[in-house]
């Protein structure tokens, strides 16, 4: 047995016995002094845009004449290098390098999980960094779909979501956040480190990644993983500019799609902000059934919303919007409802998808029969839209489109217990 003399937060002595760990640790919790938030907590440059990484530096002393330089020198090794020390930089003086690292580091959302579906989509489960020292890192979820000549990254906007669509797997997450500027980009960078999709990187010898000359992992973004993107609008839009940025990550806007299950006042912000492609959630011709199915429909109805679609800025043949269709088994796929999806959308530039519903444990709908789908999409084929059926990916990973859920809530609910 070992005793052990030590002072309490107030300065008084106390013996503790070494066979009274439960005391010890008492002590270590409640005595020792707070780390301040400096002391552990590094903000990350990894997936800010060049405001914010100018904003940093000038906090940081560098001075005002050298901004611009340092900014672009930052954005080079970040984005278009993808490196995540700051030793790699090699341009930059080892003395500024050094400071830099004391104050920030190039952390990116870590993959606690990784799943590779049997038709080569991969799920991973993200912990965010922690935003301060209270905080343990929410947890999100991305999917990755490979294709013979392109590759598909659908990020996540917010933990969860607010909204409830009954058909929805993440509407019945109650957590719910908004996710940064950063840790929106910072998905599209990880899935970029993992699949060696920056210069000297390399690919994964599993699952299936695309290749080719020149051919890039991750060619297109969706915003059709977790949440609402248009309830996120600044940061969403800032992070498409980031994505989009010529000299880093060069994502052509036209193959980055926000999809919205119908904000309609945000619509044309997002036109403004930064214009890239838009898909609506439409999933029902009718208010009364789409309330039901999108109860967000109860306040902004389908006029309006395809009223908002007509003036989506930049919106022409050339730059279609997508409108997306879930097929719920007698519920909304009949070929009536088919003719009057074609009549709805007359006069706007548009792309039809149906997406096979995508069933998750006890969910209250089934997916429409093949024959049901077929001749809904022969329908709406013969009206002049190529009407492609989603094939459904990753579904046996529960990677498929409204399958996302993550388990931060339950990862919270054990924090509590820790920390009670
Ligand atoms: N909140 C946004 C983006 C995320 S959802 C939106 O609703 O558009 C991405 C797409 O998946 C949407 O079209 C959504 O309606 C669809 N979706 C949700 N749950 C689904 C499910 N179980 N099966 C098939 N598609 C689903
Ligand atoms: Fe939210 Fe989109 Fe799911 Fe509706 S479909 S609950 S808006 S993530």
């Amino acid at each position: 047995m070992v005793l052990i003399l030590l002072d309490d937060s107030e300065g008084h002595k106390i013996l503790l016995n070494s066979r009274e760990p439960r005391k010890l640790l008492r002590y270590l919790m409640t005595s020792a002094p707070p780390l301040s938030n400096s002391s552990l907590y590094k903000p990350s440059l990894a997936g800010l845009s060049r405001r914010q990484i100018a904003s940093a530096l000038l906090q940081h002393g560098i001075a005002e004449r050298e901004i611009r330089m340092r900014v672009n020198q930052l954005w080079h090794w970040i984005y278009y290098r993808g490196v995540t020390d700051f030793n790699g930089m090699l341009n930059i003086s080892k003395t500024l390098r050094h400071s830099l690292s004391e104050a920030y580091d190039l952390k990116l959302p870590e993959i606690v999980e990784e799943k590779i579906s049997t038709d080569g989509t991969r799920k991973w489960l993200l912990r965010l960094q922690p935003t301060d020292n209270q905080d343990k890192g929410a947890e999100i979820e991305c999917v990755y779909i490979p294709e013979s000549d392109r590759g598909t990254l659908c990020v996540s906007s917010q933990v969860g979501c607010t909204l409830t669509c009954s058909f929805c797997h993440t509407g019945t997450q109650k957590l719910v956040r908004n996710l940064s500027t950063t840790e929106i980009v910072g998905q599209l960078l990880i899935a970029r480190q993992r699949l060696g999709d920056f210069p000297e990187g390399i690919r994964p010898d599993d699952g299936m990644v695309p290749v080719g000359e020149g051919v890039r992992a991750i060619s297109n973004v969706v915003f059709m993983g977790m949440g609402e993107p248009l309830y996120n609008l600044s940061n969403v839009s800032e992070a498409v500019d980031i994505m989009a940025d010529g000299e880093g990550l060069s994502l052509s806007k036209r193959r980055i799609t926000v999809s919205t299950s119908g904000v309609v006042p945000e619509i044309e912000k997002l036109g403004e902000k930064c214009n890239p492609m838009l898909a609506i959630s439409l999933h029902a011709v009718n208010d009364e059934l789409r309330n039901k199915l999108v109860p967000l429909n109860k306040k902004y109805p389908i006029k309006e919303l395809l009223f908002a679609c007509q003036n989506y800025p930049g919106v022409s043949n050339a730059r279609r919007i997508t409108f997306e269709y879930v097929m719920l088994k007698n519920i909304n796929d009949t070929p009536a409802d088919a003719r009057e999806l074609v009549r709805l959308l007359k006069g706007i530039p548009a792309k039809i998808n149906l997406i096979p519903f995508n069933p998750w444990p006890s969910a209250p709908y089934e997916c429409s029969d093949w024959t049901t789908i077929e001749q809904f999409s022969d329908i709406v084929f013969n009206a002049g839209y190529a009407s492609p059926v989603r094939t459904p990916r990753g579904r046996d990973i529960y990677a498929a489109c409204g399958q996302l859920k993550s388990e931060t809530e339950k990862l919270r609910a054990r924090i509590r217990m820790t920390n009670s």
